[in-house]
């Protein structure tokens, strides 16, 4: 068997209704943060990912009406015809490539306006009236439906299924999962208390997604494809709904088969009330995770069967459709990382892959209401507005230059990678270590963290193939050996360090503990990349706030120590809220017996026990033997401040430029660090390379025309 037979079952076309995808690859609704407010962007993401070889490609939830608006998240709207252009739009560079365009068809269910998100900006009444919660974000209103509401509910169904078929959709689905659309809440017991002809019996509950279905049905006829999104498993209480939700042994299977005659394909998916159970990083969850849950009930149905689950390696996708277990691979996050996956496996590329490692920064960008970025991919939410491929570099008007990059951590591995492919005539990669990826190397002995080694292992590779660039290690750089070195372009990517006694972001006062715990006191470099051992109990202060402070109370907790988790937000490592991981986070380390403070400040007491202040209680007293610092960041900048310094020494020595990149700048997110490095890269050979270029603002423009969204425009001009 060669290497294309191995993986042709992935490229069979499949029949969904009468149309046909030309092969199994299913890009799922996925939010995005444009919506169709940014047509052009949306248009942009969407279109990257059918080019990259995706048989399907669809739009995230789409609102039908505003009674169901959810900002300020920036959703995707089908509610009148300007929606239809904007998606049109988004549909025709889908298409352009050969794949399908689906759309995801959302009236969300029960809240009034006063909670997050739903209603906020219209301000209307919901059309689901009844119960509504502050605190809980989908408790139901079915139950005051009457049959004037109902009618209107599928009424706008209809009009938004036609709406979609304007706009050129091949594909509708309607959304029955998450617990996140009002077909969902008629099927799940939890919020359906009606005791008429729509409650109490799977029959009834069907019945409601059974007449939205005919309808849509019979309004778009038999060319359009339609199917269903199904929360199969609404998994276990507190985070899921329990024995009041849907079980993927109990009411799924039998409304699959009872449905079964009214869908074209079916899209499994899983969780309920906190919809990123389905959405789990790496952390928590391996590929193929939600198999137990889906992995049975492509035997229910006669129709095609779509499975997610931070499904990324082709191999694993191969055994899932030759076992039987569904008929298509979706993915999300899979092709958030690469749009050109499928493509690269059909070519045989498979190494050049640059596999998603779970991180959910994307996920976190959903959750503050700002555009999709990505951690592995750079150009993800970048395509239109900045016109960014992953895949195409142009050659850099000055390619004739030699580049030195200092620092072969996440900003310099990409820096230097893209540098490469835009052709420069030599790139040096210098690192101190003995190896590249910087922090990154070190943050991956993590618990659940070692998938991050991933952006590491791509770099390498691409690195690996780049005759122009060497990559250099065990070698320290000062400023003098910079401007010695022969580059035209110097390149400073020297990351950042964890201070010792930092400032505490808080108070912006030093902690006080260095001076008190001296070499007692260790910082996450120390316990990670250096394996310092610790005294058995300790205490890890954590100003960071994301995933170093509770990934080192879990480590060292894991080893035994006597741990206490101390911090002064509200929340233990606060970003995970929003990578959807704190709740698992909470459970490893209650589990593991972490003692965790938070709204607590740490103080030395004497120099074996720490103080921890309260806001509403008296303080604490314990002993400790050791302190773990996760406070600010430094960034490590003194080469670049050096030859900022020496700038009247850069022309003797043919130094066109001096450029710092990454957490040297200021330290940020992983994904920040390469975003920055890739920036510099692709506009290495603009006018001020320092400066970022004018990318499209997607807005509208008094008098405008579509030529002001060209970067030639005057619109334009003055952006930056
Ligand atoms: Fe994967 Fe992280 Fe990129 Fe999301 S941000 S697609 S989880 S690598």
């Amino acid at each position: 068997m060669n290497l294309s037979d191995r993986y042709s079952v992935l490229f069979e076309p499949i029949v969904l209704g009468r149309k046909v995808s030309k092969n199994r690859f299913w890009a799922t609704p996925h939010a995005i943060g444009f919506g169709s407010d940014s047509p052009g962007s949306a248009a942009g993401y969407r279109g990257m990912r059918a080019e990259g070889g995706w048989g399907v490609v669809f739009t995230e939830a789409t609102t039908i009406s505003p009674e169901m608006d959810k900002t300020p998240h920036r959703m995707s709207r089908l509610w009148d015809e300007g929606d239809v252009r904007n998606l049109a739009y988004v549909v025709s560079e889908i298409q352009r490539h050969g794949a399908l365009a689906g759309i995801e068809l959302e009236y969300n269910a029960a809240v009034g306006p006063m909670t997050e998100g739903r209603g906020l900006s219209p301000r209307n009444p919901v059309t689901t009236p009844g119960e509504s919660s502050l605190a809980v974000p989908y408790v139901g209103g079915l139950a005051g439906l009457d049959a004037d509401g109902l009618a209107e509910i599928k009424d706008a169904y209809v009009t938004a299924a036609l709406r979609s078929q304007r706009a050129g959709f091949d594909l509708i689905t309607l959304h029955c999962g998450h617990a996140a659309s009002i077909l969902a809440h008629f099927l799940i017991p939890y919020y359906n208390t009606r005791t008429d002809e729509y409650g109490g019996s799977l029959e009834n509950r069907s019945r409601f997604a059974r007449e939205v279905l005919v309808a849509v049905r019979e309004a778009v006829g038999p060319e359009t494809a339609v199917g269903l999104r199904l929360g199969v498993d609404t998994l276990d209480a507190p985070l899921g709904l329990g024995d009041r939700g849907i079980r993927a042994d109990g009411d799924a299977p039998l409304f699959i088969e009872f449905m079964d005659d009214l869908v074209d394909y079916w899209d499994l998916v899983i969780g309920g009330f906190e919809w990123a159970l389905d959405a789990q990083s790496s952390r928590t969850v391996a590929e193929n995770f939600e198999k137990p849950w889906v992995g049975h009930l492509k035997k229910y149905t006669t129709k095609p069967v779509v499975n997610v689950g931070r499904l990324n390696s082709p191999d694993t996708m191969v055994d899932i459709l030759t076992s039987g277990q569904c008929d298509i691979i979706g993915g999300a996050r899979a092709g958030i990382s690469d749009p050109f996956l499928p493509e690269k496996i059909r070519t045989g590329a498979i190494g050049n892959i640059r596999e998603c490692i779970g991180c959910n920064f994307c996920v976190s960008r959903d959750m503050a209401h700002v555009p999709i970025a990505c951690t592995q991919n750079a150009t993800t939410g970048e395509e239109f507005r900045r016109g960014w491929n992953p895949e195409v570099y142009s050659r850099a008007k000055n390619h004739e230059t030699d580049v030195l990059v200092i620092g072969a951590g996440p900003a310099g591995m990409e820096c230097a990678m893209v540098l490469g492919k835009r052709g420069m005539r030599n790139v040096h990669l210098i690192e101190a270590a003995d190896h590249i990826g910087g922090s990154i190397e070190w943050s991956a002995r993590i618990p659940g963290r070692h998938e991050w080694r991933r952006l590491i292992e791509y770099r390498e590779h691409q690195l690996g193939q780049l005759a122009n660039v060497e990559v250099i290690l065990n070698t320290a750089m000062s400023a003098s050996d910079a401007l010695d070195y022969g580059a035209g372009i110097v390149v400073v990517a020297t990351g950042s360090h964890y201070s010792r006694d930092g400032i505490d972001p808080f108070n912006r006062l030093p902690f006080g503990l260095e001076p008190v715990f001296g070499e007692r006191l260790f910082t996450p470099e120390q316990i990670l990349r250096d394996r310092a051992e610790v005294g058995r109990r300790v205490v890890v202060v954590d100003s960071d706030g994301y995933f170093m402070g509770p990934g080192i109370a879990e480590l060292l907790a894991q080893r035994g120590h006597e741990v206490t988790f101390a911090t002064k937000g509200e929340h233990v490592g606060e970003y995970q809220r929003y990578t959807r991981e704190l709740p698992h986070t909470l459970k490893d380390l209650r589990t593991l017996g972490v003692a965790m403070r938070t709204e607590t400040a740490v103080t030395p007491a004497s120099d074996n026990t720490v103080r921890l202040s309260h806001l509403d209680r008296a303080d604490e007293i314990i002993e400790v033997d050791s302190v773990v610092l996760v406070g600010t960041r430094i960034s490590d900048s003194g080469i670049y401040d050096d030859l900022s310094a020496r700038r009247d020494e850069w022309e003797s020595n043919e130094i066109a430029g001096v450029y710092q990149i990454g957490d040297s700048v200021r330290p940020h997110f992983i994904a920040e660090a390469i975003f920055s490095g890739h920036r510099l890269a692709r506009e290495i050979d603009s006018d001020d390379p320092a400066r970022q270029r004018p990318f499209i603002r997607e807005r509208r423009i008094v008098g405008g025309t579509d030529a002001d969204f060209l970067l030639t425009s005057e619109a334009l001009r003055r952006t930056i």
